[in-house]
């Protein structure tokens, strides 16, 4: 069976990585997660006390890797270290989406997301797999659901991580995020003219699912 390279785009907490996730597992495929890289880099920023472009100059400091899970997960790698418990906090995500912009961190990144599908066989998701990373992906995913619905989930993941989050905060955070992602000079987050947009405000799980495994057999026949 011929393998593709699907890219997944779209807003912050639109659950991006749940259904690619998902998707990787049913098609058997790699999962990369570009947003973890991103915050990979920044969790190094902070613990370094880098602001700005400084971190430009420790990038040759920063080695990222995955390792695969025993439950079919991937944990990032900085330097070896497992740092996953670290880096889905509000405080990493922010710092995350104030270096993407950067540009050489984004050359950085994208070299290495590009080199991991060489072999195709992959689903990846960020905000600019399917304009710049790979334009010539075979399934091209744009996912989107309305703010206050995305701010809704990440409040929820919060509590479930047992931290306290103020509902009015994360939909700030939400909304500010977008606008970053979607109005900086470099890659900014934009949805590919050949990709399919799915609004999954209204949808469950399950029938999104559906929606994407029959896009995903369209593509490969
Ligand atoms: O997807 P996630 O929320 O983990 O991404 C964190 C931040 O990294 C985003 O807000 C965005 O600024 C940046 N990012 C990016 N390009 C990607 C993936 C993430 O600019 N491909």
């Amino acid at each position: 069976m011929k393998k593709i390279i699907v890219a997944v785009d779209g807003y912050s907490s639109c659950g991006k990585s749940t259904i690619a996730k998902a998707l990787a597992k049913f098609a058997g495929y790699t999962y990369v997660d570009t947003g973890a890289m991103y915050r990979g880099v920044a969790l190094y920023a902070l613990r370094h006390q880098l602001e700005g472009e400084e971190v430009v100059g420790a990038l040759s400091d920063i080695h990222l890797s995955f390792a695969l899970q025993n439950d079919g997960s991937q944990h990032l790698l900085l330097n070896g270290e497992d740092v996953e418990p670290y880096i889905r906090t509000l405080e990493v995500g922010s710092k995350a989406s104030q270096i993407s912009p950067i540009h050489e961190v984004r050359a950085f990144l994208v070299a290495q997301q590009q080199e991991m599908g060489r072999q195709k066989g992959i689903v990846m998701d960020g905000r600019d797999i399917g304009t710049v990373v790979f334009p010539q992906a075979e399934l091209k995913l744009f996912l989107t659901a309305r703010p206050e619905v995305r701010a809704q989930r990440r409040f929820d993941e919060l509590k479930g991580k047992g931290e306290d989050p103020v509902f009015a905060d994360v939909l700030a955070d939400v909304n500010e995020r977008d606008y970053r992602d979607t109005h900086r000079a470099e890659s900014p987050l934009r949805q590919a003219e050949d990709a399919i947009v799915v609004d999954n405000s209204e949808l469950t799980r399950e029938e999104q699912m559906q929606h994407i495994i029959s896009l995903f057999q369209k593509a490969i026949d």
